[in-house]
C-alpha cells in the first residue's frame, strides 16, 4: 500500500512539473510568435539570422534575405476596412510561409513588413524564389466577406557575403532594393545593387 501511495505521489509530482514544462514551452512560443500571422517575429527572426551569418562565416555558404512589402495596402485598408487589411496580411504570410523551403524562416516585423531568411541560398536563387511568390500573390485574389481583393507586393533581395558583409548591410542592401522596385512601379522583385551597398565592415 505504502509503494502504491509513492508511486501516485510520485506520478503527481510528474505531472505538475510537466504542466510546468509546457506552459514555458507555450511563454516561449508565443514570445517568437507574431499573433496576427502566426509568423515568427522580429525577435525570433534577429536570433536565426544572427545564427545563420555565423555559420557562413564558418562555413562559407551564402545567406540571403528577403524584404517584403504590401502594394498600396492602405488603400486596402481604406477601401475594405481594417479587418480586411488584416484578412489579406494573413492570407499574404501562409502564401510565403507554404513557398518556401522548410529551413527558411518567414517573419512579420509589425505593419506590413514582411520577411524571410534563406540560409544556404545565393542572391539568384532567393530572387528566384521572391519572383515565385510575387507572382503566387498576383494571381490569387484575396476572398473577404464574398469580396475579391486583388493584392500585389514588392521585394527586395539582398545576399551574404557576397554582396555584403554586415548584418545591418544585409538590412540595408534589401531595403534599398525594396525601395527600388517600389520606385519601379511596385509588383516586382529587385535584387540589391553592389555600388547602392554601403561598405560598413
Ligand atoms: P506602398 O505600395 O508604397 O507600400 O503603399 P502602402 O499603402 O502599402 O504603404 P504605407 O506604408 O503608406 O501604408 C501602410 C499601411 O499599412 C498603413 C497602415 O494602416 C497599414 N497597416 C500596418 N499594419 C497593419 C495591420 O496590422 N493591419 C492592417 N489592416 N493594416 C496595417
Ligand atoms: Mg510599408
Ligand atoms: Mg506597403
Amino acid at each position: 500500500d505504502d509503494e502504491a501511495r509513492n508511486v501516485g505521489l510520485l506520478g503527481a509530482i510528474a505531472a505538475s512539473a510537466l504542466e510546468i514544462v509546457w506552459e514555458i514551452e507555450e511563454v516561449n512560443r508565443r514570445a517568437e510568435t507574431d499573433p496576427l500571422t502566426g509568423l515568427a517575429n522580429r525577435r525570433r527572426f534577429d536570433e536565426s539570422l544572427q545564427r545563420e551569418l555565423s555559420h557562413s562565416d564558418r562555413f562559407g555558404h551564402p545567406v540571403s534575405l528577403v524584404l517584403v512589402d504590401i502594394d498600396h495596402f492602405k488603400r486596402v485598408n481604406d477601401s475594405h476596412g481594417h479587418e480586411a487589411g488584416d484578412a489579406v496580411l494573413r492570407m499574404i504570410a501562409r502564401t510565403l510561409a507554404d513557398g518556401v523551403r522548410t529551413v527558411d524562416l518567414c517573419a512579420r516585423f509589425g505593419g506590413e513588413e514582411l520577411a524571410i531568411l534563406l540560409p544556404q541560398t545565393t542572391a539568384g536563387g532567393a530572387y528566384e524564389l521572391a519572383d515565385r511568390l510575387r507572382r503566387r500573390i498576383a494571381a490569387r485574389p484575396i476572398c473577404y466577406n464574398e469580396t475579391e481583393i486583388a493584392v500585389t507586393a514588392s521585394f527586395g533581395v539582398a545576399s551574404y557575403p557576397d554582396l555584403v558583409r554586415s548584418r545591418d548591410g544585409l538590412f540595408q542592401a534589401a531595403d534599398a532594393a525594396l525601395y527600388g522596385a517600389k520606385h519601379d512601379g511596385r509588383n516586382c522583385v529587385k535584387l540589391a545593387d553592389a555600388s547602392a551597398v554601403q561598405p560598413t565592415g
